[in-house]
Formats: structure tokens, C-alpha cells, sequence
């Protein structure tokens, strides 16, 4: 993981949390060989824990393989809620939790 290259470490995302991507308004180039270029995501792997899915993933520069920066989601339901949160140097860190009960009208209005 690297603190050069991003502008601030774990930021405070609020209740975004990524599954998936970087995010990118963080990223200042690689420390590496200084390129701006794209930030790919490799090594992805998820496993199964007692009920809880954990995401894990490698933000590396295109350019040199330089690895940027450790990525983790983590997702599960406690009660009636869907647990979600995030903890990446460049990504930030957030949590979020919703409701799995279908009268939840947040879920009749999706974000995205
Ligand atoms: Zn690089
Ligand atoms: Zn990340």
C-alpha cells in the first residue's frame, strides 16, 4: 500500500461503500512512475465467513503494477438489515446499513 499516491488516507465516505472500482477524486498518480494513468483492479477474491461475505482487492497502476492500495468490502445481515461497509486507503472508509423489509421506502427508491 502506498501514501503517495493518494491525496488522503481512508477518507470518510460516508455510507458509500464500493464493492467494487477505485475511487478515483483520491488518486494523485502513481508514487511509482508518476503516471496519472488508470487504476486497475486485481486479485479480487471473496470469501464466506459465518454469513458474512468480505470482498477483498488490489488497486494497481496500469502503467507498472505498482500496488496502490488493499480494498475491503464486507457484507452481511444482522436482524433485518443488510450490513455493507468499506475500508480502503484510497477508497475511504464507509458503512451503510438497510432494511430488507419490502415496505423500506428506501428500497422502492434505489441511489443509482
Ligand atoms: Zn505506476
Ligand atoms: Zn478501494
Amino acid at each position: 500500500m502506498c501514501i503517495g499516491c493518494v491525496q488522503k488516507e481512508y477518507p470518510d465516505r460516508g455510507n458509500t461503500c464500493l464493492e467494487n472500482g477505485s475511487y478515483l477524486m483520491n488518486f494523485v498518480g502513481c508514487a511509482n512512475c508518476h503516471q496519472r494513468d488508470f487504476v486497475l483492479v486485481s486479485n479480487k477474491t471473496s470469501v464466506d465467513e459465518d454469513g458474512e461475505e468480505i470482498v477483498t482487492y488490489l488497486h494497481t497502476c496500469k502503467n507498472c503494477d505498482h500496488i496502490i492500495a488493499r480494498h475491503e468490502y464486507t457484507f452481511s445481515v444482522v436482524d433485518d438489515y443488510q450490513e455493507y461497509t468499506m475500508l480502503c486507503m484510497l477508497c475511504g472508509k464507509a458503512e451503510d446499513s438497510i432494511s430488507v423489509l419490502p415496505d423500506d421506502p428506501r428500497q422502492t427508491a434505489p441511489l443509482f
